[in-house]
């Protein structure tokens, strides 16, 4: 099992409970999952009882880490072909995978053509790198060190997205370079926060919800009974010393998503390094201390738009949100100056 290293949540929910009509019949119920992600997942929902809301947590709880393992690439699990398994044999055959497989690979290719190649699912072999000096540095700080640059360029050899072959009609994936892997860090819990809302709204769980599944958030319904109150969602500052939120957003059925260089970094003589690495220098993006998207187009594009911008200058991240309609950003630079997309202000709470 993977070890929580952050329980830092990066989003958080302020919520109150006035009088109900349109969640009529409903309590407010709060619920957390550990385990899931590498992260911690926040649940805050309306349900007719306790007792139904625990049973649809642990319903919530089973499908979301089914997700994670589906998804993991670290974990081996029995049974199950995941990502770690793909990462280990589709260099050398096809290898048939779960239809969700299949689909979320195929959102991160479009993801790269989207993102002109700022997001690229197919990096694995430079971000393992990067992780392996990461858990080495917080492990062992005196053995801190950032990888080599030759191996990174060697590795970076092994990172095109047209050698991922996708048959969606067989249900494979195979690598035409039997050196590459994937890493779907960049959108895989705002791709899995997707297929939990179909999963709830499919199951009848919950119609008024916000979850955040470490920062990636969704939404649904309201916060009240009456519909006039949206949620409002909590957008973690990259300014720690600041003591308040960097926004409070009030949304109904978007998706917030941050990419921060505060959620997963490492020291080496004083210098940090994040864990958003541009695939053009192959080092860690240092433009903005953190990009937060609003969309109600989903809250995988908004993972994949966070990590996109984070890397991307700003004329071409701007650019790129202003080309999808409905879809909002706000960056942090490294001084914590905002700097809004043209939407973004209407959806920050009055
Ligand atoms: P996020 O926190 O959504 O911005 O995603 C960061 C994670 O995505 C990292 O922990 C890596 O696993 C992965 N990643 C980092 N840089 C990239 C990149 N340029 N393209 C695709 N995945 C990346
Ligand atoms: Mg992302």
């Amino acid at each position: 099992m993977k070890k929580i290293v952050s329980v830092l949540l990066a989003t958080l929910f302020v919520c109150s409970l006035f009088g109900c009509s349109a969640n009529a019949g409903s309590e407010r119920f709060s619920g957390t999952v550990y385990d899931a992600f590498d992260t911690v997942t926040t649940v805050t929902v309306y349900d007719s009882d306790k007792e139904s809301f625990e049973k649809h947590l642990s319903a919530f709880e089973e499908r979301l880490k089914h997700y994670d393992m589906l998804y993991s690439i670290y974990d081996d699990v029995d049974d199950l072909v995941n990502l770690r398994e793909i990462n280990e044999k589709a260099g050398s055959a096809p290898v048939e995978a779960d239809g969700e497989i299949i689909s979320l690979l195929s959102f991160g290719k479009e993801c790269y053509k989207l993102t002109d190649g700022a997001v690229n699912i197919c990096m694995g072999s430079v971000l393992s790198l990067w992780h392996e000096a990461r858990e080495v540095s917080i492990n062992t700080p005196e053995k801190a060190y950032t990888p080599e640059a030759a191996k990174l360029k060697d590795a970076a050899l092994h990172t095109d997205i047209n050698n991922l072959i996708i048959d969606e009609e067989k249900s494979t994936v195979f690598f035409k370079d039997g050196a590459m892997k994937l890493d779907v860090g960049a959108i895989a819990k705002g791709y899995a926060a997707d297929r939990l809302a179909q999963y709830i709204k499919d199951n009848s769980i919950w119609e008024s919800y916000a979850i955040s599944i470490g920062g990636n958030v969704i939404t649904s319904g309201y916060k009240n009974g009456d519909g006039s109150s949206k949620w409002n969602i909590e957008i973690e500052n990259p300014d720690a010393s600041s003591g308040k939120a960097l926004e409070v957003l009030s949304v109904s059925g978007q998706a917030v998503v941050t990419s921060g260089d505060y959620q997963r970094f490492f020291t080496v003589n004083g210098k940090n390094y994040c864990h958003i690495i541009d695939p053009k220098t192959l080092m860690p993006a240092e433009s903005f201390s953190g990009v937060s998207i609003v969309t109600d187009r989903g809250s995988a594009l908004a993972d994949a738009l966070s990590t996109a911008l984070f890397i991307l200058p700003f004329d071409e991240g701007k650019r790129l949100v202003d080309s999808l309609e409905r879809t909002e950003a706000v960056w942090v630079s490294k001084s914590f100056e905002k700097t809004y997309s043209q939407g973004f202000e209407d959806y920050i709470k009055q």
